[in-house]
């Protein structure tokens, strides 16, 4: 079944990064979120992110317009009924992903894969919720999405080998590079990045070190291009402590507590860049 209409739920800092790179190749793109102002919002981040890479020389202004004119907008999961292929990327929440996708198994055409771009959630568990468990797989962003070239492809136990092969030919289709994951909680790359976040939460927490510090420590030690507080504050510290709480639940290792300032800055709506503050403030 060809992809010509590619489905994301979720406005936010992946969905809209999600939607360009899907636009730019070529698809016809449906994103939706749950209000018209993010919706707005997240086109209104495509606008500025296609400004720059005209601005660099990168894109032309015509393809600038192609591809703001493939991507349409709406507040409602209903019009997915027309989508060949949908990515979720809604708040990383387990009920809510829940729903959505009990929904869109609703809505969607039955041959339609139902991907999501969740950081730590089971895929089996997303895929239990629909009549369609062999076509749900994990296809995990990597954040700015139009910069970074990774896409992690989680195959769920009940994944069919074909659902897999469709969506790594997207990643491809999208000029990333896929790479391949099983269902466990935070798949590969947050299982090792995430408690790495957290140590260094750690370390602020109890004074071994300021935010700037450590990560001067890991940047210039460890030749990271961001600090691994920076780069929370990027990721949004919501996203992080939802990630350790289900690498906490899943494991039932106290290795994987989250640090109990990432909560307190999470409660206070310290949620990183997003809101303006985080460890840092923007
Ligand atoms: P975000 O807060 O920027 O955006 C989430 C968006 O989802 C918001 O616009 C919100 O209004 C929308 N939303 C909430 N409920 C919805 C619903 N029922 N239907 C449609 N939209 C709904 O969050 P984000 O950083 O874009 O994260 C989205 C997903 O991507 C999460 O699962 C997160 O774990 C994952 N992810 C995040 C990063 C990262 O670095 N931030 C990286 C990889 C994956």
């Amino acid at each position: 079944m060809e992809i010509t209409t590619f489905g994301v739920i979720g406005a936010g800092q992946m969905g809209n990064g999600i939607a360009q790179v899907a636009a730019a190749s070529g698809l016809q793109v449906l994103m939706s979120d749950i209000k018209e102002e993010f919706t707005a919002k997240g086109r209104a981040n495509i606008a500025r992110n296609l400004d720059r890479n005209v601005e660099k020389g990168k894109l032309d202004a015509a393809g600038r317009e192609a591809i703001l004119s493939r991507i349409r907008t709406t507040t409602s999961l209903q019009d997915m009924a027309s989508a060949d292929f949908v990515v979720e990327a809604a708040v990383e929440r387990e009920d809510l992903k829940f729903k959505i996708f009990r929904d869109l198994d609703a809505i969607c055409p039955p041959h339609v894969i139902l991907s999501t771009n969740t950081s730590s959630i089971p895929i089996g568990r997303i895929a239990a919720q629909t009549g369609r468990p062999d076509k749900v797989i994990g296809m995990h962003f990597m954040n700015p999405v139009p910069v970074m070239k990774l896409v992690e492809v989680i195959k769920g136990l009940t994944t069919s080998a074909e659902t897999f092969q469709t969506t790594w030919d997207l990643c491809l289709k999208f000029g990333k590079t896929p790479a391949e994951a099983n269902d466990f909680p935070g798949f590969i790359a947050n299982r090792i990045l995430l408690p790495m976040i957290n140590e260094a939460i750690f370390c602020l927490y109890q004074g071994v070190g300021k935010a700037e510090d450590i990560d001067t420590v890991m940047k210039l030690g460890m030749n990271h291009p961001m600090g691994p507080l920076a780069l929370a504050d990027l990721i949004g510290l919501d996203t992080c402590l939802a990630i350790m709480e289900t690498l906490y639940d899943g494991f039932k290792d106290s290795k994987y507590r989250p640090c109990p300032l990432l909560r307190k800055y999470v409660e206070a709506k310290w949620l990183g860049r997003k809101t303006g503050r985080g460890f840092y403030v923007y």
